[in-house]
């Protein structure tokens, strides 16, 4: 895929988005205005309020979910995978997705596979496209090293503003553990040491430790402990734009998608909990240390029952786009809610190879005073 096709289909795709509204003055598709948290018609700006609430505190059961898989997001959404890279879009059943908007791809069709879990809650986008644009060239201003061309001659793609969808966990821990507690003591020691060819006897402090094997319990209660449920946007950049404030979740709506994507999470709800359960278990782990006293601690083992694990499915907002700079494109990624920007950019190899020498200069003159003092 070249750079330049990959803009022209950026630029298509966003005829495709998830419009669900019709405006109602001029029947235009209204869509989600992340300044005003309206729906906005873009044809004649009339505003829609939308209901915000955060009623939402259901905790959906993990267990039943792996028996039986919840289909309740396929009233709303068909799915669509890109042949390329994979990714699976959701959008409005009377949608049409002509291009993968994580690749750029055409390669893309609508599938028969379900749309999933409806998510719990939805972070809406607060940035909106101008502004990431916005933020975007200020990131990219900093970029010293990138070649003096590339701030001229780079070509943005089209921005593409998707919600990632993220798990979270809750679940109570009972863990019996068994600890080996070291405490130090010294033992005073003699030797023989030769001094000025004479052998002498010198005294001194040797430490060890006493060990003692002590077992117990820990419980400890983990509320929303979240792990990304997308394999499609790259973890680097993403893990760079975070972190994200979930004190602004608010209730699941379809507004809130409306002239944005959503991608299906690739990660499934199982998976997800291992991820999850990594978190977890090193919070057992730290709290454990935090409990039992002494000079040295070793975990022997852990043996925990996660007990009452519940899930959310929730939506994240992120600006996903790229640019084109010498037909190579860089990926970059804008947190919908903070404006964080994080992204690959191209560096000069002359402006670095400057760089190096300069600091090799200065370590060579900082060499030389000293020498001289
Ligand atoms: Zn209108
Ligand atoms: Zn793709």
């Amino acid at each position: 895929m070249s750079g330049l096709e990959n803009n022209e289909r950026a630029g298509a795709m966003i005829v495709e988005q998830t419009e669900v509204n019709k405006c109602s003055s001029c029947g235009g598709n209204t869509v989600f205005d992340p300044s005003s948290g309206t729906l906005k018609c873009p044809f004649c700006g009339s505003e829609k309020e939308i209901t915000t609430s955060r009623e939402n505190t259901i905790e959906l059961d993990f267990l039943q979910a792996l028996e039986k898989e919840d289909h309740s997001w396929d009233d709303e959404k068909r799915v669509f995978k890109c042949g390329n890279c994979g990714a699976e879009t959701l959008l409005d059943k009377d949608k049409v997705a002509d291009f993968c908007s994580f690749c750029g791809s055409s390669h893309i069709a609508v599938t028969e596979t379900h749309a999933g879990i409806k998510p719990a809650l939805v972070l809406p986008f607060q940035i909106t496209k101008d502004v990431a644009v916005e933020k975007f060239k200020v990131w990219m201003k900093k970029k010293y090293f990138a070649p003096s061309k590339l701030i001229q001659s780079y070509k943005l793609d089209h921005l593409a503003g998707a919600y990632i969808p993220y798990w979270t966990f809750d679940s109570q821990t009972n863990s019996s553990y068994v600890v080996q507690i070291g405490t130090y003591y010294y033992v005073t020691k003699t030797r023989t040491v030769i001094e000025d060819g004479k052998p002498k006897q010198v005294t001194e402090q040797a430490r060890k430790i006493r060990w003692r094997t002590e077992h117990g319990h820990y419980s400890k209660f983990f509320d929303d402990v979240l792990v990304k449920a997308s394999r499609n946007v790259a973890s680097g950049l993403i893990d760079k734009v975070e972190p994200f404030h979930l004190n602004g979740l608010v209730d699941y709506k379809m507004d809130y998608l409306s002239g944005f994507l959503a991608e299906k999470y690739s990660i499934p709800l199982k998976e997800g909990w291992n991820d999850a359960k990594v978190v977890v278990d090193d919070g057992i782990t730290s709290g454990i240390h935090g409990r039992v006293h002494g000079d040295v601690v070793n975990i022997v083992s852990v043996s925990t029952d996660y007990d009452s694990i519940t899930y959310k499915h929730i939506l994240l907002p992120l600006w996903i786009s790229s640019f084109q700079f010498n037909n190579k494109v860089y990926r970059f990624l804008v947190n919908g809610q903070t404006g964080k920007v994080s992204g690959k950019s191209p560096v000069s190899a002359v402006k670095a190879s400057i760089a190096v020498g300069i600091v090799i200069a200065i370590m060579i003159a900082i060499y030389f005073i000293l020498k001289i003092t």
